[in-house]
């Protein structure tokens, strides 16, 4: 596979290294390594899009498919200028360790088109996804293989998705998507549920450490999706959220935010860089901050060999897919931090995603407090099941929840065999 950008590179060269020691621990067989080592499907389109000013562009779209072995592989789709085929194919083995460790029917995708979606039009916007959407229909579908929202895609995205797959095959399918707006089939709880999810394991991860949770002080990179649920329920339950950030900066306030404001703020402004609650400070100086929580909940490679010494958090839980590089990972150990890996940390996300497959699918449709009861219990009893086995191993709770995902795909290959 052809390797460019230096830091998607690394990410697939992390994400296989991550998996050869995983493999050499478990004494994975080596064919069924092989196997993992490399994605089921990886396709590659070109996305023609008309721009508002009647110039015409060409994006070029991913969708990589690592395993289908458990049943339909589900990932999020993504639009941001830093997206590769070796971004995507980590991502997509990231989501196969992540749904087998949640004991999920799927494997694991993931998809997205290179572009800058924050200075294209709506227009410009729809467009391009439908177009995308046609040019992978072929290998999604509601038993195929299911996106869902990611960096810089939403619930309307996942609308322009459904629709274009519902009209080109002429049947109305709520289930090709997660992540829909309600009124299509959408799950109550889906839009919050990675925040949340991140929420209940952080009140775990306090609990298992002897920390009181009430007044904790927290920090949170990204003030998306992720960061601002999640710092929005924290904020709720008393703990002392004294940093939050977006792409052009951070906020800080060591008496603490107030998230609701930010959030009207944020919605008002579309950044939270206006606002007047704290100091500024960089993504950078948010990381390093003195806190006892650190919510990493924008993109990858945020803590890495140079700044991992510096972080002082008690507790690090991964918003976002890959924040922390291995070489980070091995500082961290010896200083003592609980990383939360982003497998477990952000597995809400698809946790609830698959509740929305499955209402779709019967039709019938669940509600609200059943839905968040069934999502604390999946991530407080995968919490556990990757502390014991940590405890057990002797060894971190990364390595811990990747033996236990990789162990399960494994089984599962075993048990099919090898086709034909
Ligand atoms: P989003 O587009 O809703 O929000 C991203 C946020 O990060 C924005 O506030 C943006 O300004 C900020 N940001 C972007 N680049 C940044 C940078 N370099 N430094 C600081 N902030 C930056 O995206 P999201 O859905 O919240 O996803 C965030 C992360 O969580 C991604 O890594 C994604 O893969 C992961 N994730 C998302 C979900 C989900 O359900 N949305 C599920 C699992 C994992």
């Amino acid at each position: 596979m052809e390797m460019t950008g230096g830091a998607h590179h690394d990410m697939l060269e992390g994400a296989l290294m991550q998996l050869d020691a995983v493999a050499e621990r478990i004494k994975l067989d080596p064919g069924i390594h092989k196997r993992l080592r490399q994605p089921q499907r990886a396709l590659i389109v070109s996305v023609p899009t008309l721009m508002d000013d009647g110039r015409l562009d060409v994006f070029t779209g991913y969708r990589v498919q690592h395993d289908l072995t458990m049943g339909p592989t589900k990932g999020g789709i993504r639009y941001h200028p830093n997206v590769s085929l070796e971004e995507v194919t980590a991502l997509a083995m990231l989501m196969t360790w992540k749904c087998a460790l949640m004991g999920l029917p799927y494997g694991g995708a993931k998809g997205g088109v290179c572009c800058d979606s924050t200075q294209m039009s709506r227009a410009e916007l729809e467009r391009m996804t439908r177009r995308y959407t046609s040019e992978i229909i072929g290998v999604i579908g509601p038993d195929r293989d299911i996106p869902a929202p990611d960096l810089y895609t939403n619930e309307q995205v996942m609308a322009w998705m459904m629709d274009t797959y519902s009209m080109q095959t002429g049947v109305t399918s709520p289930g090709v998507v997660t992540g829909k707006p309600l009124l299509l089939g959408g799950s109550l709880g889906r839009r919050e549920a990675t925040g949340r999810g991140v929420y209940y394991i952080v009140k775990a991860a306090t609990k298992e450490r002897g920390m009181p949770f009430n007044g904790a002080k927290v920090a949170v990179q990204g003030f998306g999706n992720v960061g601002s649920v999640a710092a929005r329920l924290l904020h709720e339950e008393d703990c002392c959220v004294i940093a939050v950030s977006d792409h052009r900066g951070g906020i800080y306030n060591p008496r603490g935010l107030d998230i609701a404001r930010l959030l009207t703020e944020c919605a008002k402004d579309g950044s939270i860089s206006q606002s007047q609650d704290g100091d500024r400070i960089s993504n950078r100086e948010l990381l390093e901050l003195e806190c006892d929580i650190l919510i990493p909940a924008a993109t990858e490679g945020q803590i890495a060999e140079e700044n991992a010494d510096r972080i002082r958090a008690k507790i690090i839980a991964e918003g976002a897919n890959g924040p922390t590089t291995p070489e980070a990972d091995q500082i961290l150990a010896q200083k003592g931090t609980l990383v939360i890996p982003d497998i477990l940390a952000n597995a809400g996300g698809v946790a609830v995603s698959y509740f929305e497959w499955v209402q779709d699918l019967q039709q019938y449709f669940w509600h609200e407090h059943e839905i968040n009861a069934r999502l604390s219990e999946i991530m407080t009893a995968a919490f556990q099941r990757v502390l014991s086995l940590a405890r057990v191993e002797r060894v971190d709770l990364r390595t811990a929840a990747l033996m236990l995902g990789v162990s399960r795909v494994a089984e599962a290959k075993k048990l099919r065999g090898l086709y034909p």
